[in-house]
């Protein structure tokens, strides 16, 4: 079974992705973790993303040579790693050369039962064929507040309005880009996550996987 979960960041589509996964021994693949080691590895080699297009080449060879599970997990949660994840995200070539390892992972999990994926286009793109599909979203206050909970574990000078203003510009940039811009598949299940925990998403999505068994 093939599921595929879409959204912006910190939409908790993440939590969900995993939790999902656990709960029917579905393996996980987490998509934004891709773009963003193509964006740590870009950024330890210094190559210049104020223009990604400039540097297609190099970003290019940097996604082809990632290898799935990441053996290198490294700094992909940083702030400025998840900005430059979104710059290098909005070339079209790079995009190309992660497409076969999602879809292979998808078609293979190592469970061999089934897969989750979130991401952006994972709906739309990726598994356009996906046994089911979500897109979930939350107010962007909500979601700056959950994103700064997490972040300021290990960074207590982030302030609430700076992660707002980082995930205001990353939404804007994903949704906006002319390749596989954030926007949910026609045939996707809108859940909104505002006034809801992690367990009354999960429950409520367990629950139409199960149907669609
Ligand atoms: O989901 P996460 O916040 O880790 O993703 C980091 C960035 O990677 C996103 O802002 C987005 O630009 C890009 N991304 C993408 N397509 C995906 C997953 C992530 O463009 N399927």
């Amino acid at each position: 079974m093939q599921i595929a979960i879409d959204g912006p960041a910190a939409s908790g589509k993440g939590t969900l992705a995993k939790t999902l996964a656990m709960k029917f021994g579905f393996d996980y693949l987490d998509t934004g973790t891709l773009y963003r080691a193509v964006a740590r590895d870009a950024l330890a080699q210094s190559v210049d993303l104020q223009d990604p297009e400039g540097q297609a080449e190099a970003l290019c060879q940097i996604a082809h040579n990632l290898v799935l599970p990441l053996e290198n997990t490294d700094g992909l949660r940083a702030a400025e790693v998840a900005q430059a994840a979104s710059k290098v995200a909005s070339l079209a070539a790079v995009r190309d050369a992660l497409i076969a390892k999602q879809r292979s992972f998808a078609a293979t999990p190592p469970s061999g039962h089934g897969a989750v994926l979130d991401g952006r286009d994972i709906g739309t793109v990726i598994l356009p064929e996906a046994d089911i599909k979500f897109y979930i979203d939350a107010d962007i206050a909500v979601r700056a507040r959950r994103r700064h909970l997490e972040l300021s574990v290990h960074d207590d000078s982030l302030t609430l309005a700076e992660v707002l203003a980082d995930l205001t510009e990353r939404d804007a940039r994903d949704k906006n880009r002319a390749t596989a811009p954030l926007i949910p598949a026609d045939d996707a299940i809108f859940i909104d996550t505002s006034e809801k925990n992690a367990e009354e998403v999960l429950q409520l999505v367990a629950s139409l996987v199960e149907e669609r068994q």
